[in-house]
Formats: C-alpha cells, sequence, structure tokens
C-alpha cells in the first residue's frame, strides 16, 4: 500500500539536540515482551509527518533499546504506524501515541507538511537487529540521497526553462551589435551575452546532470547483473557516486534556481513568477538527507578509502579507455581533452587527500567539497564527453535536427566556460587545514 501511494511514509531520524550526529538520539524503546516495544521521544522536521492524503502513515523511527550502548553503535528503527493494521489487512486503532505536535514554518517546499512528531507510548515493533537501526535506515537513505538529487536537478530545471521562456518575452535594451528586432521597442534579453551566459551555465548543468543521474540509475540496475563482475563494478559505483550525486546536483541546481531568477530581474524576486519559489525550493536540498559537506566527508573518508580504493581506480580505469578509444584529431577532441584534464585534477586532489589527510584529518575535512566538486565537474565532463560523441556521429551522419546541433553548443559552454573550475578548486583543495583552523573560535 505505500508502493502504490494509498499509505504515505516518513523517516523520523532527527531530534532537536540531533541531526548530523544521530548517536545522540534520546528516543527511548521499551519492550512489552510481546515482540512490540513502547516508543517515547521528540522526532522534529519530519517531511510528511501528519497529513490526510493518505489513510494510513507508516513512521520509520529511530531509538534506543533500553540498556543499548551509547552513542550510534545503540541505535535501533521502528516501524510505528499512525493506524494499526488489522490480521486481513484492514485499518484498526489509531496508534494514539504517536501524533503530530505541531508544523514547522519554512521558507520552501511548502507542498510537504514538515512535523514536529511527539511519541508517547507509542507502539512500534523492530525492523531488522537490535542496535543496526543506522545499518537499516541507510537502504532507504541511500536511495532518498539520490532522490534528493535528483530532485535538486528537476528545480533547477524548471527554474530554467521558466527562465527561458522569460528571456524570449521581455524587451530590454538593444544588441550590442545593433538592434536584432528593429520593429519592436527593443530587443528581447536574448541578445544579452550575459544573459546567454547565465542561461547556457544553466542549461550545461541542467544538461550535463540529467545524463550523471541517468548513468546512476544505470549502475542502480546493472547491481543486479548475473555477471557478478559488473554487478560488483556497479555496486562500488552507487557508493562512490551517491554522495557525488546528492551533493553537486544539489549545490547546482540551487545555482541553477539562482541564475533562473537572475534572468528574471525584479520579476524574479518578486511573486509573479515561479522563479523564486523555485530559489526556496531548491535550498532545502542542499541541507536534508544529510547536508553536503556531511556528503563530503563520506566521499573522502569513507567511500574513497573502501576496499582499498577500488571504486575510485576503477572510475579512472573507465575514463581512461573511454579517452584513449576517442583519442585523435576528431570534432570531439576539446572533450575528450577536458575530460582527460579534469581526470588528471581529480587524480591529483585524490593522492593529495591520501598524502595529506591520514596525517592530519583536519586537512581532508578542509579539502573535501572542494575534492567533491572537482568529482562533480570530472562526472559531468564524462557525461559530456559521451554526448558530445553521441550527437557528433549523428552531425557525421548527415542529421539536421538542431537537438544535436544545440547539445554541442551546450556541452562547448560546459568545457570552455564551466570546467576550468577543476583548477581553482583544486588549488584551494591543496591549501590545507592552516588557513580555515589558526583562527581562535572567540574570533569569530
Ligand atoms: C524541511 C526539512 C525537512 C526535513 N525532513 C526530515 C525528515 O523527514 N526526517 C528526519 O529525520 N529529518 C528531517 N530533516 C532534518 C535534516 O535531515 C537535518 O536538518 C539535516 O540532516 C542537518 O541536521 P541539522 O539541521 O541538525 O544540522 P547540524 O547537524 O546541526 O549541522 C549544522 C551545520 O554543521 C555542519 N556539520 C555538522 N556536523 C558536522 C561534522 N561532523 N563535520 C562537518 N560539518 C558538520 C553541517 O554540514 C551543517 O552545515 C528535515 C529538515 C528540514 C529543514
Amino acid at each position: 500500500k505505500m508502493a502504490t501511494g494509498e499509505w504515505g511514509g516518513t523517516m523520523n531520524l532527527t531530534e532537536p539536540q540531533c541531526g548530523t550526529d544521530l548517536g545522540l538520539i534520546r528516543t527511548k524503546a521499551v519492550p512489552n515482551g510481546d515482540g512490540s516495544y513502547n516508543i517515547t521521544g521528540q522526532k522534529i522536521w519530519i517531511s510528511s509527518g501528519e497529513h490526510d492524503f493518505t489513510d494510513n502513515i507508516i513512521h520509520l523511527v529511530l531509538a534506543r533499546i533500553e540498556g543499548a550502548p551509547a552513542g550510534i553503535k545503540g541505535i535501533s528503527l521502528f516501524v510505528v504506524p499512525k493506524v494499526f493494521v488489522n490480521e486481513d489487512g484492514s485499518l484498526g486503532e489509531r496508534n494514539v501515541g504517536a501524533a503530530c505536535a505541531g508544523l514547522e514554518h519554512k521558507m520552501g517546499i511548502h507542498g510537504n507538511a514538515t512535523c514536529v512528531m511527539a511519541y508517547e507510548n507509542a507502539k512500534g515493533w523492530l525492523v531488522g537487529t537490535e542496535n543496526k537501526g543506522m545499518a537499516a535506515m541507510f537502504v532507504m537513505m541511500n536511495e532518498a540521497r539520490l532522490g534528493t538529487g535528483l530532485q535538486g536537478l528537476s528545480i533547477g530545471t524548471a527554474a530554467y526553462q521558466a527562465a527561458v521562456e522569460f528571456a524570449h518575452d521581455r524587451l530590454q535594451g538593444r544588441s550590442l551589435t545593433g538592434p536584432k528586432s528593429p520593429e519592436l521597442p527593443a530587443d528581447s534579453i536574448m541578445v544579452h551575452p550575459d544573459v546567454r551566459r547565465m542561461l547556457l551555465e544553466a542549461r550545461a548543468f541542467v544538461e550535463g546532470g540529467q545524463a550523471f543521474t541517468l548513468w546512476t540509475a544505470l549502475q542502480a540496475d546493472l547491481q543486479h547483473s548475473n555477471d557478478e563482475a559488473e554487478a560488483q563494478k556497479a555496486r562500488d559505483y552507487m557508493g562512490l557516486i551517491t554522495p557525488v550525486l546528492k551533493a553537486y546536483l544539489t549545490d547546482k541546481g540551487f545555482h541553477v534556481a539562482s541564475l533562473a531568477m537572475q534572468v528574471h530581474g525584479g520579476s524574479g524576486y518578486t511573486e509573479h513568477f515561479a522563479a523564486s519559489q523555485y530559489l526556496r525550493d531548491a535550498r532545502i536540498t542542499m541541507i536534508y538527507e544529510g547536508a553536503n559537506g556531511i556528503q563530503a566527508l563520506d566521499l573522502v573518508g569513507r567511500k574513497l578509502p573502501a576496499n582499498g580504493g577500488r571504486a575510485i581506480m576503477t572510475w579512472f580505469a573507465d575514463i581512461d579507455a573511454f579517452v584513449s578509444e576517442n583519442g585523435g584529431e576528431t570534432p570531439i577532441k576539446p572533450f575528450v581533452d577536458g575530460l582527460t584534464d579534469a581526470k588528471k585534477k581529480l587524480q591529483e586532489g585524490t593522492m593529495w587527500l591520501m598524502q595529506n589527510g591520514m596525517q592530519n584529518p583536519d586537512n581532508a575535512g578542509a579539502a573535501s567539497t572542494d575534492y567533491l566538486h572537482i568529482f562533480g565537474l570530472t562526472a559531468l565532463a564524462y557525461m559530456w564527453a559521451q554526448m558530445a560523441k553521441a550527437a557528433q556521429a549523428q552531425v557525421d551522419a548527415g542529421s539536421t535536427d538542431p537537438f544535436y546541433a544545440n547539445k554541442l553548443m551546450t556541452g562547448r559552454y560546459f568545457v570552455e566556460r564551466i570546467l576550468p573550475d577543476t583548477g581553482a578548486h583544486l588549488v584551494k583543495m591543496k591549501t590545507g587545514a592552516e588557513v580555515l583552523m589558526q583562527m581562535p573560535a572567540e574570533a569569530f
């Protein structure tokens, strides 16, 4: 019933004293002796915590069984239904101990009721094993992180489309090279190079991000391949790519929404168009499902070293193979060269982390966000190189469909005006922790 959308679901991790650091969870679970538990505690910021869109809401709640070890090792996962389910699947009585204690007021995503949830001897059942609640919750969270990356990208996509529509309609000023629509009182803002910069920046991220999500979706399928080597490679990629996709696409989704607002001018900041809503809605994606700074730490601290660095080595090898297959003086050379350079910088950043992060973990923390951005840029460079190859093949075969020509023009913007950012990120990450940590906390 959850899969069909008849019932809703929530995830209850956050409490007033803990968001990122879930080892601080206080919600308690007391066994009733019949396999069920009584759950007591307060959860905050619970998405879709209460509403009447569905007949039932199934809450997944992290709590600490009485006597469990302190910290993250003592957290268990429980299923707590809003309404109990009878043996025959019909709905029974209300689980009166599970209640919404209030709605949060927030800057965006107003279509979602974000709730304070009060559990007072609410009846729940253990999911999985005692004290292994985080591992159980991560089955869902890994998927939710991919969904959040897609959410950031999708809001950016909608914002870009709105900006294009506005730019066609808005007449302001004349082209620097002479009027393009002399019959009108002014040209559309489409003629201005700086407006083009914003639109192409947005479009290059959107199309690159879409390819990246589809490529990742393919890996998600390949995890279930009958060929064990192929399945293992896909699993490695899913682990490595999840924090990159979540953080990079949400950072850029918000950036695109901001560019789209700028294209709208004052009409974007006021509420006449959807631009301001997109900006507000996009912002949360950088925070929930693990703040983006935490994704960067997950990438450098857990995902890179996993299995002796097997996933990142495979990633480099796959890019090298693509480069050697597609090298030479072809029309897509700028894409292949751009990818080669980005991969080199990612490799250099990885080496720097190995050498400097181990000796001082603050170096890894200080470099993590810039490293994640180099990774995101390299991933998009890889996607753009593949898209350019496919588009160029169509052009070479005589296609006059503007889709392919436009794809190549958008990709050229990515390679020439976005990809060079890898250099700045590498320089910044290599400065290490000292510049960040030297100032005493009380001086802020
Ligand atoms: C609209 C909305 C919906 C939400 N929905 C849900 C939900 O359905 N279920 C749920 O359980 N939660 C939900 N949350 C909570 C959300 O997941 C948390 O807000 C998020 O995980 C960050 O936790 P926090 O707010 O406590 O920030 P904090 O953990 O206090 O972090 C504050 C800042 O410090 C940084 N930081 C913290 N620790 C570290 C560290 N060790 N290293 C480096 N930087 C660090 C963070 O990156 C962040 O920038 C929601 C929140 C909002 C606003």
